[in-house]
């Protein structure tokens, strides 16, 4: 597991105007200028401060628990059931999926299955340069949105170094093509002019655990994407129970998570293919 590493913000000028544009630079840019003095938000950010979501401030869960995923890219296999469940469950538009499925060859030319939902980050660099907190860490670690709060700026999305974040660019009048086949939606459409991204189904987690039910082990408090993979590729659970599922799978195989050199700390592992990355 990487150490955490947390993005200063302290530049001089001449720092900032050095910076590539890479996904680090575009966070420390959008930082400065979200959270700097001389930040067209600061006094809206100061307005909002007040009846703030609870959050742990963009730092890890610290609650009782920690909800991540494994996704095995050793058994993938590509068929993008997971893109079409969870644009069905969560009435995704076709060009603004949560969840990507790529085709990915690795350094010795072989090809494997690469999918991507939001990593819930836990050093999150969307929640950090977010000036009206529309986005945040909960306490059980999932990203989440607050579409109310959003205004709109964007900033969230170029922080990602991961592509997570859509915009919703106009307001939606599209038939959903995986409905009714893949799912029915469980959650509204999101309005224009708000960021939005995978949740982990939060819907099915907050109703479940009303219900008495286990994220991961039962299927109704369980992610779509989770459910519906043919080949068990991705494992949903409590990091922080030794006992589950998940944390058995973390034992037992050897995993990465994406830009770990980031220090974003994301809640989803990979098992890497059996032939290497
Ligand atoms: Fe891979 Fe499973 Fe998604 Fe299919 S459903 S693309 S096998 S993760
Ligand atoms: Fe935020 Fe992107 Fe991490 Fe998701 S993957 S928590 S959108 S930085």
């Amino acid at each position: 597991m990487s150490k955490k590493k947390k993005v200063s913000v302290e530049l001089t000028r001449r720092d900032f105007l050095t910076l590539g544009a890479t996904a680090v630079g575009s966070v420390l840019a959008a930082q400065v200028f979200t959270t700097g003095p001389l930040s067209p938000f600061s006094v809206l950010k100061q307005q909002q401060i007040e009846g703030m979501p609870e959050s742990s401030g963009g730092h890890g869960a610290t609650g009782e628990n920690h909800w991540g995923m494994v996704i095995s890219l050793d058994k993938c296999i590509g068929c993008e059931y997971c893109l079409r469940a969870c644009s069905a469950t969560n009435d995704v538009k076709e060009d603004m999926a949560w969840n990507v499925v790529s085709e990915e060859k690795n350094t010795n030319g072989i090809t494997f299955f690469f999918s991507r939902p939001c990593l819930h980050c836990q050093v999150a660099p969307c929640v950090e340069v977010c000036p009206v907190r529309a986005t945040y860490v909960r306490g059980d670690g999932i990203v989440v949105m607050d579409y109310d709060r959003c205004i709109g700026c964007r900033y969230c999305e170029i922080a990602c170094p991961y592509d997570a974040r859509k915009f919703n660019w106009e307001a939606r009048s599209d038939k959903n093509r995986y409905v009714p086949t893949w799912g029915i939606p469980e959650v509204n459409r999101r309005p224009r002019g708000v960021i939005e991204k995978c949740t982990f189904c939060i819907q099915r987690i907050d109703k479940g655990l009303e219900k008495g039910q286990v994220p991961g082990e039962d299927m109704e408090a369980t992610p779509a994407c989770v459910n519906i993979c043919p080949v068990g590729a991705r494992v949903f659970g409590d990091l922080k129970n030794p006992e589950s599922s998940i944390s058995k799978v973390l034992e037992e195989n050897p995993t990465i998570r994406l830009r770990e050199e980031l220090g974003t700390e994301p809640s989803v592992y990979y098992i890497p293919p059996k032939e290497g990355l």
